[in-house]
């Protein structure tokens, strides 16, 4: 794997269930089960998969709010599981996770001046620092000064996304985690956030990991693409090759239910069933009770990363 400014090597996170019986073995929810990245600086990385499929908890651990089972998050090189506390704060301030819901994300309490200026002051910035730089980057996310008094509540979705991106970026980060930007808003908003997203990378030299459902938004923005299910990576792919030429038949499902042309030639494929719960994940190829090209080895020896094409990673049996 070539080395990045962000490196995700073998991350697991799994929650341990309360025992319900004194003999009975507690079992635990596999939200990640051994997830490799590594995401080149300025690229803009996508993440995507069902919703519950491990996605939210990545960014999360990533960022430090939850603690990785196992497995090691590298930052330019530097293992940020083992920093002591400084060295995490300035971690934190170099790779800022942009939420999916800005509702719940801003303080409804505060004024977006005071939720903006609050994590400014307790990092010991002065007043006049602190207001220039709000100012400064309201302009750089398109919004009126005159919003700076309003509470959340008093903006609409557009606006809030803005506040979170600016919420983001006002510390200068180098690496920028969005975990579903753009799916709480009107579709006619999403396309003006991901221009400024797009927008925003060329002036300040942003890295995105950008994590959606929506195969067809991670494909118009993103350079690569990881396709994830039930807490794995099953294909990695340049978005290109990855949208012309699906390999595993997750992704081919996944392609198949985008409308208009798409550039492969995939009938539309309805799986069967919901995804397993990671309570209990299937023996084997994960998803196997799903999938419509499944053989009989599919449902016990698990399959593994391969390099099918350059740079075109897929985990199945049929490869
Ligand atoms: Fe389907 Fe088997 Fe490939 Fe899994 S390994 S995706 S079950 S063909």
């Amino acid at each position: 794997m070539k080395k990045g400014i962000l490196e995700i090597r073998d991350l697991r996170k799994h929650y341990r269930l309360r025992r319900t019986r004194l003999l009975k073995k507690p079992g635990s929810i596999k939200a990640l089960n051994g997830v490799s990245l590594s995401i080149s600086k300025g690229e803009s990385f996508g993440l995507v998969g069902e919703s519950g499929c491990g996605k939210s908890t990545a960014a999360y651990t990533i960022v430090g709010l939850l603690k990785p089972t196992e497995g090691r998050i590298l930052f330019k090189g530097n293992d940020v599981t083992s920093l002591n506390r400084d060295q995490k704060r300035e971690f934190r301030k170099k790779v800022q996770l942009i939420f999916q819901d800005t509702s719940g994300s801003l303080n409804p309490k505060g004024t977006v001046e005071w939720i903006l200026r609050e994590p400014l002051r307790a990092m010991g910035m002065q007043k006049k620092e602190i207001k220039e730089l709000i100012l400064e980057s309201m302009n750089l996310v398109g919004l009126d000064k005159d919003l700076l008094g309003r509470f959340p509540h008093e903006l609409s979705g557009g606006q809030k996304q803005r506040v979170g991106i600016m919420n983001a970026l006002i510390l200068n980060p180098e690496v920028v985690i969005a975990d579903e930007p753009i799916s709480s808003l009107d579709v006619s908003i999403q396309a003006q956030i991901l221009n400024l997203m797009n927008d925003l990378q060329e002036r300040l030299s942003l890295t995105y990991l950008f994590i959606s459902h929506d195969l067809n938004v991670v494909h118009y923005f993103c350079d690569r693409i990881a396709v994830m299910y039930l807490g794995e990576i099953v294909e990695l792919s340049e978005s290109e090759e990855l949208y012309r030429s699906p390999l595993h038949p997750y992704t081919q499902s996944l392609l198949s239910a985008i409308p208009g042309e798409t550039g492969h030639k995939l009938e539309r494929i309805i799986l069967e069933g919901d995804a397993p719960s990671p309570l209990n994940p299937p023996t084997g190829c994960f998803f196997h009770p799903r999938c419509f090209r499944r053989m009989a080895i599919c449902s016990s020896v698990k399959p593994q990363m391969t390099e099918v094409t350059k740079d075109h990673f897929v985990s199945c049996h049929l490869y």
